[in-house]
């Protein structure tokens, strides 16, 4: 089956300027990524790990130094023409920057429908309430400016204006960053119902893993610009494969144990202006041992997963859940 999405050998590369010296970032390495339709796909890391880039890779607002991206298995085209637009959305972490504050949510919603004349004027009214109500907004705030509207209700609108190109994919970066927790699970109820009701595909981009576990099927973990695990979104919270995925677990806080396991991570991700020899987590990775300093680690698959480690899928096998090595 083609994947409505594919990432082949993805590798993003931005100019940056070090003292004297110009310099490639490569913010992206070699990233190998297929979104099926109907599929919730999250995207976890550290802030600075190449998430947001990707995004934008996905959407085709940047272009791979590298590789392909490949939509229903034709590639991106070069320029975003609108039907790209329409068929990919995206939903930023800022709503309160994406959405204009002094435009009303009904001038919000009409926009997209105009631009990509989705509607005819007869429709176009009612059209407006079939998308709040697929976000749970009520028919009294079409009239509000966005600016005047809490932070999870701008994320509604927000949603609902990607949702209004009827697309196959829409790509969420931080969606839920900026909001209170109370908030965040309804918004993710929200995307959750949009996939049930639409059929609609969602990547959804996220530090924390905790909001990504009950959203999404599947999950692929990155650090420092590559994808180091990919797996259903089940065994990867039961039966983490990479030590970084361990570790990013474990700085999760659980209800179910009282004390959190120690954490793995004790410093900073290494700049991607000298990322690291061999595998990129080494200096940080509790397991290392002689060729993870030299030598990158080829990608391991097993039954649908994947992991990029020396190690391959054995790390995960000889630790237990607690993190602690098994006897
Ligand atoms: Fe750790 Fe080595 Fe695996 Fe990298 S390759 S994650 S350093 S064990
Ligand atoms: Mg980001």
């Amino acid at each position: 089956m083609i994947a409505l999405l594919e990432l082949r050998k993805v590798g993003v590369e931005y100019a940056a300027r070090t003292g004297f010296r110009n310099q490639r970032l490569r913010v992206v390495d070699d990233v190998d990524l297929a979104i099926g339709r109907g599929e919730i796909v999250g995207l976890v890391g550290e802030s600075g790990c190449g998430k947001s880039t990707l995004a934008r890779t996905m959407v085709g607002l940047v272009r791979p130094a590298t590789g392909q991206v490949l939509l229903d298995g034709e590639p991106l085209p070069d320029k975003r023409p609108a039907a790209t637009r329409r068929r990919i959305q995206m939903v930023f972490q800022d709503p309160g920057s994406s959405l204009d504050p002094r435009h009303t949510v009904e001038r919000i919603l009409r926009v997209p429908l105009r631009l990509h004349h989705l509607a005819d004027r007869g429709r176009e009214a009612a059209r407006i309430l079939e998308l709040l109500d697929l976000v749970g907004l009520p028919k009294r705030v079409l009239s509000s400016r966005s600016g005047a509207l809490s932070g999870g209700q701008r994320q509604r609108v927000a949603i609902a204006r990607a949702v209004a190109t009827a697309p196959d994919l829409i790509v969420a970066d931080e969606a839920v960053a900026a909001l209170d927790a109370s908030v965040t699970g309804a918004v993710l109820n929200v995307l959750a119902d949009l996939r049930k009701e639409l059929g609609l595909t969602v990547v959804f981009i996220s530090h924390d893993l905790s909001v990504v576990r009950g959203l999404c099927d599947r999950v692929a973990v990155m650090y420092l610009g590559k994808v180091v695990e990919e797996a259903s979104a089940e065994s990867l919270f039961t039966a983490p494969a990479h030590p970084y995925t361990r570790a990013l677990l474990n700085a999760v806080p659980r209800v179910d144990v009282p004390l959190a396991a120690p954490a793995l991570l004790g410093d900073e991700p290494p700049s991607l202006l000298a990322p690291p020899s061999g595998c990129r987590f080494h200096p940080r990775c509790p397991a290392a041992y002689a060729p993870c300093s030299t030598t990158s680690p080829p990608i391991e698959r097993q039954g649908g997963r994947s992991v990029q480690c020396h190690l391959g899928f054995d790390f995960g096998s000889v630790m237990q859940p607690d993190g602690v090595a098994g006897t």
